[in-house]
């Protein structure tokens, strides 16, 4: 078998390769990736069924990236919430800690686009040890997030070491990795790998599929590898305008990962990042889909639709409105659309 570091040498990364591999004789996308990093490693090319389908949109260049003028380059203020390179305290107990520049595959609709892939990405180490000082004086700070870039693609060591370090702080309880290659590049996940994470407990993984055609045998070969290690796993899905916008395709992508043992966390509404915007959906449609979601799907499988305020303002949550009016007693409509009422206790507050 490949091993993930050839299938990872062997990916498309020019114009040249994209011509002769996927067919794509467009010279103008030269441009888009003079500006933008290519990567799409064969496991991922070889989901694509047919060009313009929901795995080639994810990450095959388009023309749309060159004529956003929409959005700004760093949407979430990432830059400004960094009291030392690569970490961003935004909320009061818990920090993302970038410690990776590259990814399996780069998606064309990637919140750091700026900056993955990258010469201005590369995480050294008096980065990481600037961070680890910063949570040592930061004892409020019980979790660590780290992602990046993915995480998984550091090496065995480099990981093993992240996570000794995080360990050694002894306000650190809780540990997430945010990767994505589970989805894009399965036999990353070994069993070497595995037997390093296990020691780390209680660590988590969010992984990140988009659509249905990523729950693949091997997808779901690594999800139980991770999960038997004891790693609990939850999904960050991002809602993309042509690729995963609608009831269907996002209520069969629920149900499927529940079933390779990962529980649906947030499902993103597409953050305002320059070269992007041609994937945002309109906030309705995000509404709707899970309004098609609740009481008609297993509560395991619905993910919280939230949208990452611009400006480093946070998450919000974006839900359903099912109260109709309130009072002594609730009216509600029910996920038939059947009206109810509940009588109120106690006093409101
Ligand atoms: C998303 C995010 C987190 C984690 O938020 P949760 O709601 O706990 O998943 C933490 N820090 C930053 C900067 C984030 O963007
Ligand atoms: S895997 Fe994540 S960080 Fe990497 S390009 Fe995709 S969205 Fe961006």
């Amino acid at each position: 078998m490949e091993t993930w570091q050839h299938l990872l040498g062997d990916s498309i990364t020019t114009l040249e390769q994209l011509r002769h591999r996927l067919g794509c004789d467009d010279t103008a996308l030269g441009q888009v990736i003079a500006n933008f990093p290519l990567r799409i490693n064969p496991y991922f090319a070889n989901l694509i069924q047919s060009p313009g389908d929901p795995i080639w949109r994810q990450v095959v260049p388009d023309l749309a990236e060159l004529h956003d003028d929409v959005c700004p380059a760093d949407p979430l203020g990432e830059e400004q919430l960094s009291p030392v390179p690569n970490l961003v305290h935004k909320y009061p107990d818990r920090v993302l800690f970038l410690v990776s520049g590259s990814c399996a595959a780069y998606c064309r609709f990637c919140t750091r686009k700026r900056m993955v892939g990258s010469r201005d990405m590369c995480i050294g180490t008096a980065n990481l040890r600037a961070g680890y000082a910063y949570l040592r004086d930061h004892p409020e700070v019980r979790e660590v997030l780290l992602s990046g870039g993915d995480p998984l693609l550091l090496a065995d060591e480099v990981i093993g070491e992240i996570l000794s370090s995080l360990r050694a702080i002894p306000s650190i309880e809780v540990i997430r990795i945010g990767t994505r290659v589970p989805s894009v590049l399965p036999m990353r996940v070994t069993a070497r790998l595995t037997d390093i994470l296990r020691q780390h407990h209680p660590l988590y993984i969010n992984t990140h599929f988009n659509h249905p055609m990523e729950i693949t045998e091997e997808a779901a070969r690594a999800c139980a590898m991770l999960a038997d290690a004891g790693i609990p796993l939850g999904c960050q899905t991002v809602l993309l305008r042509g690729v995963n916008d609608d009831a269907g395709t996002i209520a069969q992508l629920m149900t499927m990962l529940l079933r390779i043992r990962v529980k649906p966390y947030y499902l993103f509404q597409a953050d305002l990042t320059r070269g992007t915007n041609h994937f945002r959906t309109h906030s309705s449609v995000g509404i709707a889909i899970m309004k098609r979601l609740y009481g008609h799907i297993s509560g395991m499988a619905i993910p919280t639709l939230a949208l990452d305020a611009p400006g480093g303002k946070g998450k919000i949550p974006l839900t359903p409105s099912y109260i109709v009016q309130s009072g002594d007693e609730l009216r509600f409509t029910n996920f038939r659309g059947e009206p109810c009422t509940y009588p109120e206790a106690g006093e409101a507050v």
